[in-house]
């Protein structure tokens, strides 16, 4: 078999797509421009809805979640902007409910070594250079010249993305206008809290890793009020370890004992969404369709979102069996998943602002908002539900068709999210309600919403419901 659908990039997003396509029996093969794995730290914390939808990937260690969960350091509780008050996810209804602190080159070895053991393909040193597409499929060039052929592209090549230069599609936002610092470190002796902030001297956060490492970042009042050029300029800047000790010393009056830095980097807050997610049979997916300032660990769990949203779609596509409402209609990718990366940006930019408005009114609204959190109501269920990735929907006014479906106990001792499939749609009867034929029926020994029957889509979102007093019935079987 020629190659169904090609993914451009071996990051955490390209790989991820490539692990729910293979699942759903489709020929997938993935493109990676370089040689060899990087090691670039980046992103540290993996959110419960993320471990949810590996949770349906089977693995040898029974799911990927629980490959990852068992290399990572799970903790209870989140910020928002760095602010004192956490969110905890102690309470939430999911089989996750922590924050798993994962080094990324981690979670790319992880994800690295499932996609091996299922015989998926990654060919190093393949950089995208051009793409043609026609009606039966889409040629890639890579930079040496070499041309293949595959039904189907997904670009997964980050924020400078080949796919979507190749496309000539915008990449319309706000460029940087702060730049701050960030690094892993070895320290001698912690700051007693990890969120510091000051209005006149600036903030520093240092956040544990596994291995003893320190996640530690930050801004200076200096950092903010940049022109698109003097952050372009301070972000080629790396830090070294003598600036790191200079910074931290500036700020917190010690250097904390830094005895080794692993990895330094600028982090800014340029903000930029791609205006369509699909172009004929080539879809953009992650960093290379959203980017924005790294705050609250949030780009590499969107866009593995992003990803099992399209798989499945995408397969049943490939196999000619999709209905239009997932091509191109309400449900498709490019419908679902735009609004939850603009309020992400939305997101990311409210929190840059809390992290570096440098005056009195900046740390009362920084005392408001983390007072607001700590009284644990609905603002801390608000940005719990987001953070968590739990509660994003693609429901419509208060609708439970779109929402996720909890891990609901299942009657077979299993439970919902590892009996769900990116190749099929599971019905879940609740109670002795009496279903029809369906290719997967399973019982739920939880009542949800005191509904008769849920129709689960592969990704784990309702896409039908029936009250007790309902035929069941749907056109989801139907194209
Ligand atoms: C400092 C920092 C901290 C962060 N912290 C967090 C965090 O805590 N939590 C979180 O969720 N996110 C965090 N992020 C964001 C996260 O790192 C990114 O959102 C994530 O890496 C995006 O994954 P991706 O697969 O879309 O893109 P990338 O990780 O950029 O991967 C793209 C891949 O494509 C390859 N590629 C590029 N061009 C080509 C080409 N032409 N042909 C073939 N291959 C190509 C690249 O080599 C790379 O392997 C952070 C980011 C930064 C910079």
């Amino acid at each position: 078999m020629g190659i169904e659908v090609a993914v451009i990039g071996a990051g955490p997003v390209g790989m991820a797509a490539a692990a729910f396509l293979h699942q759903a029996g489709v020929a997938v093969r993935v493109f990676e421009a370089n040689p060899e794995r990087a090691w670039q730290s980046r992103a540290t914390t993996i959110h419960p809805r993320t471990l949810e939808l590996f949770d349906s990937l089977p693995d040898e260690h029974g799911s990927l979640a629980a490959r990852l969960v068992a290399a990572g350091n799970p903790v209870p509780a989140t910020h928002f902007a760095a602010l004192p008050n956490r969110l905890s996810y102690a309470g939430l209804d999911t089989s996750f409910p922590f924050v798993l602190l994962l080094p990324q080159p981690e979670t790319e070895r992880l994800l690295a070594e499932h996609l091996a053991e299922q015989g998926v393909v990654v060919e190093p040193g393949w950089k995208l250079a051009d793409l043609t597409q026609d009606e039966q499929g889409v040629t890639i060039v890579s930079e040496t010249g070499d041309t293949r052929r595959a039904g189907y592209v997904v670009g997964a090549d980050g924020a400078h993305s080949a796919t979507r230069h190749a496309l000539g599609l915008a990449f319309p936002g706000t460029p940087a206008s702060t730049m701050g610092f960030l690094a892993d470190v070895r320290l001698e002796r912690p700051p007693a809290q990890p969120h510091n902030w000051d209005y006149e001297r600036g903030s520093y956060s240092a956040l544990p890793l596994p291995g003893g490492i320190y996640r530690i970042f930050g801004h200076e009042p200096g950092d903010t009020g940049l022109t698109p050029e003097e952050a372009a300029r301070r972000q080629a800047q790396i830090p070294d370890e003598a600036e790191l000790r200079a910074t931290l010393k500036r700020l917190a009056d010690d250097d904390f004992g830094i005895t080794e830095v692993l990895w330094a980097s600028r982090a800014g807050d340029t903000t930029r969404h791609v205006e369509q997610y699909r172009t004929g049979r080539v879809f953009l997916a992650g960093d290379a369709a959203h980017v924005h300032l790294p705050a609250g660990g949030q780009g590499l769990n969107v866009g593995v979102q992003d990803a099992a949203n399209l798989a499945w779609k995408l397969a049943a596509e490939v196999r000619g069996r999709a209905p239009r409402r997932i091509i191109d209609g309400p449900q498709s990718y490019d419908a679902e998943r735009r609004p939850i990366a603009a309020r992400l940006a939305a997101n990311t930019l409210a929190q840059a602002a809390l992290m570096v408005t440098f005056t009195p009114g900046g740390k009362a609204l920084r005392d408001l908002m983390s007072d607001l959190i700590g009284r644990d109501g609905d603002t801390a269920d608000e940005l719990r539900g987001w953070l968590s990735g739990l509660d994003i929907s693609y429901a419509e006014d208060g609708s439970l068709v779109g929402r996720r479906v909890p891990n609901l106990p299942l009657a077979d001792g299993g439970t919902l999210h590892r009996a769900l499939r990116p190749d099929r749609f599971t019905l879940v009867a609740f109670g002795t309600a009496t279903v029809p034929e369906f290719d997967e029926v399973v019982r739920s020994t939880r009542d949800w919403h005191g509904l008769a029957a849920v129709l689960v889509r592969p990704d784990g979102y309702a896409a039908e419901v029936w009250t007790t007093d309902e035929n069941l019935t749907t056109d989801w079987t139907e194209h």
